[in-house]
């Protein structure tokens, strides 16, 4: 008999929900590089009042949303501020430097956290051989460092130590929403600290696509410019509209049980012989040196009894739950890692 896919690779992997497909078909559309679809309008003003801020902008994906933030705060040759394993230095094909055409200036944190003082001392000063430093870039939840949460009081020690010295502050909230759940706080507390800020709709929320720019009205209508010069601008985007606004009313609380299963997912594993890093989200890192398998060969193993998962180092894999991920898949995930390496 086929083995059931557990896929653990990645949150992204999810599908539309039933209740997505049903508004998407329903939706009302329009031409959205005029203005004119009101689904999409709907979600971006829907989304902007949730992180608080005066307008959003629907964005293709994630990476997009993030580079559209940039090429909006920065100028060709100035420096951006960013943690060293962050998704916009580590995994965007090095769009900051071939579209934006800035310089990265990278800072170790402490579990995603940058430190305001190291904050400070790398914000150029003025100086003839000097980059403008321009931006500031942190990432909520770190996906590298294993979904941690950086706190809204973190954040707001590094916004200070960029407003003092008038640089604005970009947050990649890729998982913003599995933050604002871990804590009980509201996602607006962390956008608070920032001057713009990127969600993506695709990952534990479900959507088919799509993300969410927020910042003020003059930073919305220059970034909606340079959405349009990326090819971004779409016509009757209500059809993927639709399932974002689902996505933002139904799909963030219960990223509490993806939480759950990823804490017991954690547990049984710190049993065997793998290192388990410190779980607050919904990812789990796993060192599997102990085993003497690297990454790849511990996940083809898992591969051949239907379980997914992703290398992050050589010896790092990643496990991500989500909505399709009950309890009998933790259950069965648990039962053939210690098949593989028992
Ligand atoms: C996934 C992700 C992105 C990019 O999203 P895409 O929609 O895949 O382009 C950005 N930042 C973080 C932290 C992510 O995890």
């Amino acid at each position: 008999m086929q083995r059931p896919i557990i896929d653990l690779r990645s949150d992204t992997v999810t599908k539309p929900t039933e209740a997505m497909l049903k508004a998407m078909v329903e939706a009302e559309v329009g031409d959205d590089v005029y203005g004119e679809d009101p689904t999409v309008n709907r979600l971006e003003s829907m989304a902007a009042e949730i992180l608080g801020k005066e307008a959003a902008l629907f964005v293709t994906s994630g990476t997009q949303g993030n580079q559209v933030a940039v090429l909006t705060h920065c100028r060709s040759g100035d420096e951006v501020i960013l943690e060293a394993d962050s998704h916009i230095f580590y995994y965007e094909s090095g769009a900051v430097a071939a579209l934006a055409g800035v310089q990265t200036r990278t800072l170790p944190g402490s579990r995603g956290a940058l430190d305001p003082e190291q904050v400070k001392r790398a914000i150029r000063g003025k100086n003839i051989h000097y980059p403008r430093t321009a931006l500031v870039c942190m990432e909520n939840t770190h996906n590298r460092a294993g979904g941690a949460v950086i706190t809204p009081e973190q954040m707001r020690g590094v916004y200070q130590a960029a407003k003092e010295r008038g640089v604005a502050v970009h947050l990649d909230g890729a998982r913003l929403f599995h933050a604002a759940v871990a804590l009980g706080r509201k996602a607006e507390e962390f956008a608070r600290y920032t001057d713009s800020v990127q969600i993506c709709l695709s990952k534990g929320l479900c959507a088919p696509m799509g993300s969410i720019l927020a910042g003020s009205r003059a930073f919305i209508e220059e970034a909606r410019w340079w959405r349009k010069k990326l090819g971004g601008g779409m016509r009757q985007a209500g059809y993927m509209a639709a399932p974002g606004i689902v996505a933002l009313t139904e799909m963030v609380d219960r990223l509490a049980e993806d939480h759950r299963r990823a804490k017991e997912l954690a547990a049984g594993l710190s049993k065997l012989p793998l290192t388990v890093y410190p779980v607050e989200t919904n990812i789990v890192l796993v060192d599997t040196r102990a085993t003497g398998y690297t990454a790849v060969e511990f996940l083809d193993k898992l591969a051949a009894y239907g379980v997914r998962a992703t290398d992050f180092d050589e010896y790092l894999v990643r496990f991500t739950t989500h909505y399709h991920i009950g309890d009998s898949d933790i259950a069965e995930t648990l039962n053939i890692v210690e098949r593989v390496i028992g």
